[in-house]
């Protein structure tokens, strides 16, 4: 008989698991709560939309839009793509529904996206966004917001440090197309010494030779017309209100006349968070104003905001990986405790405490595994505590161990819990406590 093989996984696909899971999930949970602080709805949007979603907002002539989507026809002869990024279909979403009337909306959602890309460490052909908007909202107001939400976040994930905001202004549509003019003649003046690419890119989308990665293209782009040159005045006042905005939240950037953002539909703010600590692939979060994408895909002229961010990569940069809390170990000893343990295991369930049965090998592993997963404590129950209908209750941070009803397990454990999440909110005291010390020396 031949041998069946096993087909293998998409290249630039990945299984996440374990640790990687755990990073993953801490990720999309912090950012859930954070954008409820700052009022952002959730959203759930389709994974493919009409090509023509991505192809005009986008702009064709993005690397995104020529090279990197996964486009195919349907069975009903319809052009589809898998979303590469999720501010298009959010857009077409807030023009379908007619949410207009419910503008400005903050929304956010997170979710898998895919881009026919070489895969390489940081780098996947489905891999995984955070993404937050400020739709219909065109004052500088809403830029700080969004960048403030974004500083938190990465604050909140302990990560923020060694990762600075990088911020420039693309200018409104007068400023941008002088500067183009600018970049073109510059450009134009050392095609010879551009690489191919970005000889292509001369023609279609002058920007982006700012943004290349290749060596050779450097020294040129580096010696490129800064935008300051060409901002109109509503323009410069635009980004001196963001800049001050952010300032007075205490929000930390870096100005880059250099940062353009690789999609075509920016405007006025663009930046990046960018960590030296992933090498290539530096950058963790990014976005900016884009008020012209609602226009190109026939909507009415509306200003948004937004950025995204690479889950994966922000996962790479977690100092560890956080595991799903255990509270409560219950060790049946012998054959006829299982059915118990299994319905104690159930009621504590209920009440609301996480329980994991260690029903395998011997009594002292067991126990090891328990205080291994974090538990607070640990139920035993043998052939005496079947008799009696009790459980052993043993606290596993003191050692202390009791014969308890089955209904006094509940309170012990609300006991221990409080006095563990005291213990966190004072260890979390301290810490800021030294760090206000810490600041009131520096000054
Ligand atoms: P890059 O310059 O790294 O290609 P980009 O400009 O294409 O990034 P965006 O479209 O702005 O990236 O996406 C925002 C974030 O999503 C990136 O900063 C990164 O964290 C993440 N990201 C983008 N492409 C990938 C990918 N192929 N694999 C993993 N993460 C990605
Ligand atoms: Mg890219």
């Amino acid at each position: 008989m031949a041998k069946i093989q096993t087909p293998q996984p998409v290249r630039g696909t990945q299984d996440i698991f374990g640790e990687d899971q755990e990073r993953f999930q801490h990720v999309a949970e912090t950012f859930e709560r954070v954008r409820r602080l700052y009022g952002f709805k959730g959203v759930q949007m389709p994974v493919f939309e009409p090509t023509a979603v991505f192809a005009r907002s986008l702009g064709e002539t993005t690397d995104v839009v020529s090279k990197e989507m996964y486009s195919f026809e349907d069975r009903g002869g319809d052009s589809l793509t898998l979303r590469p990024e999720f501010t298009a279909g959010i857009s077409r979403a807030f023009l379908t529904n007619g949410w207009q009337q419910h503008a400005p909306m903050k929304l956010s959602t997170h979710g898998p996206l895919f881009r026919y890309e070489r895969p390489q460490k940081g780098r996947y052909r489905q891999f995984h966004q955070l993404d937050a908007e400020i739709i219909g909202a065109g004052e500088a107001a809403a830029d700080v917001e969004l960048l403030c939400f974004a500083d938190q976040l990465l604050k909140e994930l302990g990560i923020s440090d060694g990762v600075t905001l990088q911020l420039n202004t693309l200018g409104d549509a007068e400023s941008r197309d002088a500067w183009r003019d600018a970049l073109v003649k510059h450009f134009q003046a050392n095609k010879a010494d551009l690489s191919q690419d970005s000889q292509d890119r001369l023609e279609r989308n002058p920007l982006r030779i700012l943004d290349s990665k290749e060596r050779q293209d450097r020294p040129i782009a580096d010696s490129a017309p800064e935008i300051d040159a060409y901002l109109s005045d509503e323009a410069k006042e635009f980004f001196g209100q963001v800049t001050e905005g952010l300032d007075a939240c205490g929000v930390a950037w870096e100005r880059n006349s250099r940062l353009v953002r690789g999609l075509d539909y920016y405007r006025h703010t663009a930046f990046e968070f960018v960590t030296d600590r992933l090498g290539a692939q530096g950058t963790v979060l990014a976005g900016g104003r884009y008020d012209g994408l609602i226009e190109s895909l026939g909507g009415p002229a509306t200003p948004a905001v937004g950025w995204a961010a690479g889950i994966e990569r922000l996962g790479m940069l977690l100092d560890e990986a956080i595991p799903d809390p255990v509270e409560l170990a219950i060790l049946p000893m012998g054959d006829d405790a299982i059915m118990k343990a299994l319905s104690v295991a159930s009621e504590m369930r209920s009440s609301q405490f996480s329980a994991e049965i260690f029903a395998r090998g011997k009594f002292k592993k067991r126990m090891a595994r328990a205080n291994q997963v974090g538990a607070l404590a640990a139920i035993i129950i043998g052939e005496d505590e079947l008799a009696s209908g009790k459980v052993q209750f043993k606290n596993l941070a003191t050692g202390e161990q009791n014969e308890l009803e089955l209904a006094d397990v509940t309170e012990k454990m609300w006991d221990l819990r409080f006095s563990e999440d005291l213990d966190n909110f004072e260890s979390h005291l301290d810490d800021l406590e030294q760090e206000v010390a810490q600041s009131g020396e520096g000054d």
